[in-house]
């Protein structure tokens, strides 16, 4: 357990829950409070859960989940929940767990599992390389590829790259509010900022890489389908990459060099249309 809060960066600031994406997601849910669990004539009302949340303890059947001060102001300061009411919880390991609050203060509150609603799914072994940009699109960058599905996201700096600092615990954090908003069991772990030199010299064996090179731009170099496995996708800062950098990268014989398109794409949209075309592909959509 440990371990795995260090992978994802369990560090402070983590709020994780006092998010207005996770408010928003709720709103559209408050709809349907009540599922009925209709059998016959006999219909058992299920309350629905309105809030889905990303926690750190493990997951099991009877496991008292005892909340943080800002779950619980959350859950009861903000989304005004009681004893008895559902919440749905995953830690990223044990799948997703239907709780109910068993005690409900607003600096202290505690869960308890009764059944799990989904088993954990891993997304296909992907990682998303991609060079920061202004804060605002970086964050986008980060939720985004949660949402579509990296195993891992690794900002790497270049020789064109704006920013030469990130805060990894927000970048995380907005990771784990995009795994509560999305369904996902999952949350991919961002990586401290790296030097492309040094991602590419401590490039793990059997990794391939799909090089989103804008200098392609108009060209018809797609990905090529037929080659499973782990594999990881680079997208340039907004200056693009520079001459040397695009003739080491080309040279690599695991690189796999891509077009997206006759338009060249901002950072931002290029990560998502170059997810959008690898899980197409080779990814987990069916
Ligand atoms: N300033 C650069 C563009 C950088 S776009 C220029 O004008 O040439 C930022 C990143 O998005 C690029 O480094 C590349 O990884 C990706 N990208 C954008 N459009 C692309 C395209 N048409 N084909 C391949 N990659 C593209």
């Amino acid at each position: 357990v440990r371990a795995r809060q260090a992978q994802i960066g369990a560090g402070p600031g983590r709020g994780t829950v006092v998010d207005p994406i996770a408010c928003h997601s709720v709103r559209n849910l408050t709809l349907g409070v009540f599922l009925c669990g209709c059998v016959g004539h006999m219909s058992v009302p299920m309350k629905q859960a309105k809030v889905r949340l990303y926690v750190e303890q493990g997951l099991g059947e009877g496991q008292t989940i005892p909340l943080t001060k800002e779950q619980a102001h959350y859950l009861f300061g903000v989304m005004r929940m009681a004893v008895g009411d559902p919440v749905l919880l995953f830690n990223g390991r044990d799948g997703e767990w239907r709780c109910v609050v068993t005690v409900a203060n607003k600096r202290k509150g505690e869960l308890v599992c009764e059944a799990q609603t989904k088993v954990l799914q891993m997304p296909p072994d992907l990682w998303l390389c991609f060079a920061p940009i202004k804060k605002a699109r970086t964050d986008f960058i980060v939720e985004k590829a949660a949402e579509m599905g990296a195993a891992r996201i690794v900002p790497v700096s270049t020789e064109f790259t704006n920013s030469e600092r990130i805060r990894q615990d927000r970048l995380q954090a907005h990771a784990v509010e995009a795994a509560e908003q999305c369904g996902g069991t999952y949350v991919p772990e961002v990586s401290d900022l790296v030097k492309l030199d040094h991602l590419l010299a401590e490039w793990p064996d059997g990794r391939q890489l799909m090089f989103c090179d804008e200098a392609e731009v108009g060209s018809a170099k797609r990905l090529a389908a037929s080659t499973g496995g782990p594999w990881a996708i680079l997208i340039g800062p907004e200056g693009g990459f520079s001459g040397s950098e695009r003739a080491r990268l080309k040279a690599l014989p695991f690189a796999h060099v891509v077009s997206l398109g006759p338009r060249i794409l901002r950072a931002d949209t290029a990560a998502v249309a170059a997810m959008t075309l690898w899980q197409q592909a080779l990814g987990d959509w069916p």
